[in-house]
Order: structure tokens, then sequence, then C-alpha cells
């Protein structure tokens, strides 16, 4: 399978067409960005990291039942993947409170949030990823009730599957953020699960082990995401086939 036309261009990302109109190349750059594309560094490795993190991540999700877009890795930074059309919206599932939950309701950076929380954000760094629910998803017609229900049933599988693989190995799953897309009839899983977008801690330090330390300023950034795949037993040296 081979790059054709660039599609679009993100933050972290580079999507690209191939010769089948259903499939795409999906590249992870070193680009970093935090705060909606306001601080943006290169740091190397992380998009191989990052890479090879979501095809070990999608292939466990995979095996508890949880479709993606994933389809397989073709080089170090490319996987390929469905071509979807994408909800414009983030789901987030948080395990623990901290990071902008905080700052909007107050409540202690730690609290062990029970049950976990759910939250819809609108996909618009111009717009600082608003808060949205679930009426403004249907009433702007971005999805529809039973998209809403599949996003919100499939986040939460993600989170047990996830946990327990975290857990497994000395971390803790703090918050994630997932998207999804159309394919044909079906909503599936799409864009990424990585350090980029969820907040791990060390189970027993509390250390933080992914893309605060970008956000903060505290360094190894990269060093942390291959320290995460190394405890899950990531291979970050392996050649597709
Ligand atoms: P951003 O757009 O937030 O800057 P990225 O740099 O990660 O983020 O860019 C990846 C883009 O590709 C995102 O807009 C995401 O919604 C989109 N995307 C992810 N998976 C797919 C897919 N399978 N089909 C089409 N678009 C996708
Ligand atoms: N997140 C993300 N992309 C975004 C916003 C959030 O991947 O545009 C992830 C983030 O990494 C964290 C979770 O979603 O794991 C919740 O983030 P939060 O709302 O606390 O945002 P922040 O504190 O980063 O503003």
């Amino acid at each position: 399978m081979n790059r054709q036309e660039i599609l679009y261009s993100g933050k972290a990302k580079s999507i690209y067409q191939t010769e089948d109109e259903n499939l795409l190349i999906m590249e992870f750059r070193d680009d970093t960005s935090a705060f909606d594309g306001e601080k943006i560094e290169k740091l190397d490795r992380k998009g191989m990291v990052n890479n090879r993190f979501n095809a070990f991540i999608m292939s466990v999700l995979e095996d508890n039942g949880i479709n993606s877009h994933f389809e397989k890795l073709l080089s170090p930074t490319e996987s390929l993947v469905k071509h979807l059309d994408m909800i414009p919206v983030e789901c987030v599932v948080r395990n623990i409170a901290t990071g902008s939950l905080c700052k909007r309701y107050g409540v202690e950076d730690g609290l062990e949030l029970s049950p976990p929380t759910f939250e819809f954000f609108l996909k618009d760094d111009a717009r600082h990823d608003p808060l949205i629910n679930d009426y403004h998803i249907q009433s702007f017609g971005w999805a529809s009730l039973s998209e809403i229900e599949v996003m919100k049933e499939v986040t939460f599988r993600v989170n047990s599957v996830l946990s327990r693989l975290f857990s497994q190995n000395g971390m803790i799953l703090v918050d994630f953020k997932l998207e999804y897309g159309r394919f044909g009839n079906k909503l599936l899983l799409g864009d990424e699960f990585t350090p980029d977008g969820c907040r791990l801690w060390d189970s027993d330090t509390r250390r933080k082990l992914d893309k605060d330390r970008f956000r903060k300023g505290l360094g190894g950034v990269v060093e942390a995401y291959e320290e995460v795949a190394l405890r899950l037993g990531v291979d970050l040296e392996a050649m597709p086939e």
C-alpha cells in the first residue's frame, strides 16, 4: 500500500490516501502539542513509539471484541487504517479527577471517581474543545442517539480492558480520550490510543508517564512513553512483515 495525496495534517499525525479509497495511511510524526496547539515541539522517536504503542493497544482491544479502524503496521511510523467519516467529538472517561475537570468543578486533584465519569468535548481547537452534552451532539446533527450510546458503551468497555492491562503492569489509567467514525453502517473506534491522549501514573509513586510531562515541562517525555511500552511488552524494534 503506497502513500498518495495527503488528506489531512493534524498536530501530531498526517493522514494519506491510498490506492484503495477505503484505506488510509496514518503517519505518527514527532510533533507534540499541548494547549490546543499553543505549545509545539518535535520530540525525537515519539512518532515511532506512538505508532507501535497504538498498534499494540488496538490489537489488545480487538482481542477483547472491540473493533477499530486499525489494519496493520506499515513502517516504524505508519499504520494502515480504515477510512472513517469521523464524528467531531472527543469521548473522555476519567477514573481519577485531574486536569480540566478539577479546574472546571473545583474537585480535589487525585479524587477517585466512583463510578468513573464520562464527558463529550467538541473537537474544535479554535474554541478550545468545549464541553458538550448529548443533546448538543444530536441537535447540531453531529451524531445520532444510537451513535452516542455506542460511543459511551464502547469507551467504558475500553476503560475496563485497559485499566486492567495497565494495573497488571504497575500503572493507573487516570483518564483518556477516544474518537469514533463511521465505516459503512458501523461505528468504529478511530484515531489513536497512546500516552499522548491519556494519563498514566505509576501505581506506587504516582509519577506521570504521559503527555502531562510535556504539558508541565517535566522532561523525559519520550523516555516515559518508552517505559510504559516496555512494561506492557510492546516491541519497539520489530519491523512490520
Ligand atoms: P488533530 O486533528 O487533533 O490535530 P492529529 O494530528 O492526531 O489530531 O490528526 C489526526 C486526524 O485524523 C484527527 O483529526 C482525527 O480525527 C483523524 N482521523 C483519525 N483516524 C481517522 C480515520 N480512520 N479516518 C479518517 N480520519 C481519521
Ligand atoms: N485529551 C486529549 N486531547 C484533547 C483533550 C484531552 O487527548 O484535545 C485527553 C488528555 O490527554 C487526558 C484526557 O483527555 O487524558 C482528559 O483531558 P482534560 O480534559 O483533563 O484536558 P487538559 O487538562 O489536558 O486540558
